[in-house]
């Protein structure tokens, strides 16, 4: 079969400059090039955008109403494209109801695996479902947990009953009394005297009659224990209706805890007790899927062959990309955004669909090295299924299995936007380009490590895969954590280290700024002096130069677009026609500084207002912004428009002129060419030289190399880590011995 290409011709998205290609289908293409260069707008913006509008164009006008609207993108020719598929690091999100097990479709195969062979046989395999109400749990319906009473600082252990122990702030004077006027208790007696019974009837007693006194006389009563009251009170009542006086009392006392009656597992009790070789299915969906492999492969039924060979082949597909460390009962609400695309193609992988064009945005996020080839193998295979695999990667690693190669570049923003190189791997090595320059050099480890100033303890770290997990983390140094993914860094240092040192600063991936006026000028502080320099110049007041003033476009309300509202279409975004998108009224952009208005200045780019500029508080914030590698960026460009790693780098650039202390980044590099990660490192550096703490979850080896010290986790994912396998410099980790990351440092060097 001759090779078929798709064709591009002349596009024109963002910051591309007439650009024209052809892409090899049914192979892997990948596209390198540093952040910025225009990747996404080839293979998101044009290439998966026409394919999902050609896609749509199928559809009859009234279908098309409910679909997503998609803009023809600009350029001359996309021909020969396929469906596209893209894999995205979008986390999966989804209610408490979706775990992995059910998006990737082996629960209900499990289910009916149960429905099956289990013993004793209970009925369907809806009766094994927690998203069912024949197989719920009737007492959490089907959620695993319930809101419970979690604290008794409501009593004061010191005092007896007639010294008012029992102190719950929502209970009426003659409540708190009436334990005293029971008559079961020694109201004298301390409750750290009480015995365990005496203490049980206190909390937990229910029902029994007694005489309260009230005013002298004395009246029939129900006995309602301290812990059955406040529940009946508060718990079991829809805590909405209560009043928020109320509800702000009782919310330190109450929070989610396991189903008292199926411990968690969601499922009736008759679920819970059919079995297959031994363990029901809840314990089946908490075990990690590599267990749960060689268990169900041990099934030899015959009434259950197909069963088995579609779990083997679904489980094997989750073990083979990454994912071991995993069981089926994980909420996918919690995987990161690695794991989430992970498991997107874990799916497709199942899926029977060929010809098909698979788009991804790079896939090696969160992947130690050691994992790297895992993925490599599961490009290939999607490829060699007869699909056109399109990929957007950083990680010499990856771009390594390419069958093409296309770069683009040279720089980013209006300095990018060119093809500078197609072709294969080696080609691309000896290419002079970034990337082709890069391609070929690592870093080596630094000669001098940073003695810390002192250190922050964490202190019996016990969440998640972690069992008392005690680890210094030294101040004032570059601190990488590193580990395979799944061995326990996340839950160290996001869930512990960060409850137990709130100080910390964590600057990650989450998009920033909410208002539609945002930008890169208002987040980091520089349009404050931008307001104050246009009005001396100008001898005005510096809120004119404020999208929120009287100064703004009062059609569009200084946001430069108008929204319509479409009764049954999508609404669409238009440039507000009074001030072109200019977003301030004609007699503010009539005020000038050194021959430029205010609009004028947003619409500048980093690079272009440093050389604008000459201020120093402006120039500062600037240059913070163009050492984290964003001088390609707009001043005014929507803030929404950023990518996840343009959104970290952001947040860093407005920290690098604080002083706040210590700082939490989890995977910096995401989205970082390698050129990009000298420059990242250099202003690490300058934060920790300025007397911060860094704190760095990271696989990039090069980032590695350059720490102070390393907490390495592990041994491997999962049950088989949770543990600090190495504290120390990056040159004692090449000399360590079980650690998994000295094995590809020592390569590496
Ligand atoms: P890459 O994927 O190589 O990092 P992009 O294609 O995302 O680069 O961006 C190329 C250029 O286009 C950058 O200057 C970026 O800021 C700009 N850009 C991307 N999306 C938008 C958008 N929606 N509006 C305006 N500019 C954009
Ligand atoms: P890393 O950051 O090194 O990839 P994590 O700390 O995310 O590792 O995960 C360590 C272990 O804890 C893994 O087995 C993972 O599946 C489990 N885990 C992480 N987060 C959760 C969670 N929210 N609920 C249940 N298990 C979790
Ligand atoms: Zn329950
Ligand atoms: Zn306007």
């Amino acid at each position: 079969m001759p090779q078929e290409y798709i064709e591009i011709r002349g596009a024109r998205e963002n910051n591309l400059k007439n650009v024209s290609l052809s892409i090899p289908k049914r192979k892997i293409t990948i596209f390198t090039g540093v952040s910025g260069s225009g990747k996404s707008s080839i293979v998101f913006d044009t290439i998966a955008t026409e394919a999902q509008r050609q896609l749509n164009e199928n559809f009859s006008m009234f279908i098309r109403n409910f679909l997503p609207k998609y803009a023809q993108p600009h350029a001359d020719a996309i021909e020969n494209l396929s469906m596209a598929i893209v894999v995205d690091q979008r986390r999966l999100g989804g209610n408490s109801h979706s775990t992995l097990g059910t998006i990737t479709d082996i629960s209900p195969v499990l289910r009916l695996l149960f429905s099956r062979i289990g013993k004793p046989h209970i009925g369907g395999s809806n009766a094994f479902s927690f998203n069912d109400p024949q197989g719920m749990c009737p007492e959490c319906n089907g959620l695993g947990k319930k809101m419970g009473v979690v604290s008794d600082t409501f009593l004061d252990m010191s005092k007896s009953l007639n010294e008012g122990a029992v102190q719950v702030p929502t209970f009426a004077t003659w409540e708190k009394a009436s334990y005293a006027s029971s008559g079961f208790f020694d109201n004298d007696k301390k409750l750290s005297d009480f015995t365990p019974e005496e203490m049980n009837l206190l909390l937990h007693g229910k029902d029994l009659k007694f005489k309260l006194q009230v005013g002298g006389g004395t009246m029939n009563a129900s006995y309602l224990g301290v812990i059955e009251k406040f529940e009946r009170a508060y718990i079991k009542r829809d805590l909405k209706t209560l009043s928020e006086r109320t509800q702000k009392q009782v919310a330190p006392y109450i929070a989610l805890r396991p189903c008292p009656l199926c411990k968690g597992a969601r499922l009736s009790q008759a679920a819970l007790g059919c079995k297959i070789e031994g363990l029901n299915i809840a314990e089946m969906s908490a075990m990690e899927v590599s267990e749960l492999l060689d268990l169900i492969k041990k099934i030899e039924s015959p009434l259950a062959a197909s069963m088995v060979t579609t779990l083997t082949e679904r489980i094997g597909h989750l073990v083979n990309i990454g994912l071991e460390y995993l069981s089926l009962d994980r909420e996918t609400s919690t995987l990161s955004g690695g794991e989430s695309q992970r498991v997107k193609m874990v799916k497709h992988l199942s899926s029977s669909l060929i010809d098909v064009m698979y788009i991804f945005d790079e896939p090696s996020v969160g992947l130690h090295p050691r994992d790297v080839h895992r993925l490599n193998e599961l490009l290939g295979k999607l490829r060699d299924k007869g699909n056109t695999v399109i990929v957007v990667e950083h990680d010499p690693d990856v771009i390594k299995v390419a069958d093409h190669i296309v770069d683009v570049g040279p720089h980013a923003g209006t300095k990018g936007g060119h093809i500078v190189f197609e072709g294969s791997f080696t080609d691309l090595s000896k290419a002079d380009t970034l990337t082709g320059r890069h391609i070929k050099q690592s870093l080596p480890i630094k000669g001098k490590f940073r003695k810390p100033s002192g250190q922050l303890s964490v202190v019996n770290a016990n969440v998640n895969n972690l069992h008392h997990v005690n680890v210094d983390i030294p101040k004032g140094v570059l601190t990488v954590v590193t580990g395979v993914a799944g061995s326990g860094k996340s839950s160290l240092i996001h869930q512990v280290f960060l409850a137990q040192h709130p100080k910390a600063v964590v600057i990650d991936q989450s998009a920033v700024g909410t208002s539609t006026r945002s930008n890169p000028a208002t987040y980091t502080g520089v349009m404050d002096d931008f307001r104050k320099a246009f009005a001396k110049a100008n001898g005005v007041s510096a809120s004119l130069f404020s999208f929120n003033s009287e100064g703004a476009c009062q059609t569009c309300q200084g946001t430069g677009v108008i929204y319509t509202d479409l009764a049954f279409l999508d609404g669409i975004k238009t440039p507000c026609e009074v001030c072109e998108g200019k977003r301030f009224k004609e007699q503010v952009l009539a005020y000038h500084l050194d021959g430029k208005s205010i609009s004028d200045v947003l619409e500048m780019t980093v690079l272009q207002s440093l050389e604008f500029f000459t201020q120093k508080e402006i120039l500062q914030k600037l240059q913070a912004m163009s050492d984290v590698g964003l001088d390609y960026l707009t001043l005014g460009q929507p803030l929404s428009t950023l990518s996840g790693g343009e959104c970290q780098r952001i947040k860093l650039a407005s920290e690098l002129h604080k002083k706040s202390g210590v700082y939490v980044l989890d995977e910096p590099t995401t989205g970082l060419h390698m050129s990009d990660i000298t420059h990242l490192l250099s202003i690490m550096n300058r934060l920790v030289d300025a007397g911060n703490t860094m704190v760095v979850i990271e696989h990039n080896l090069d980032v590695i190399k350059n720490a102070d010290w390393i907490i390495d986790m592990g041994p491997d994912g999962g049950t088989k880590g949770g543990k600090v396998v190495f504290e120390g410099t990056p040159v004692e980790l090449l000399r360590a011995e079980g650690s998994i990351t000295s094995v590809y440092l020592r390569n590496s060097v």
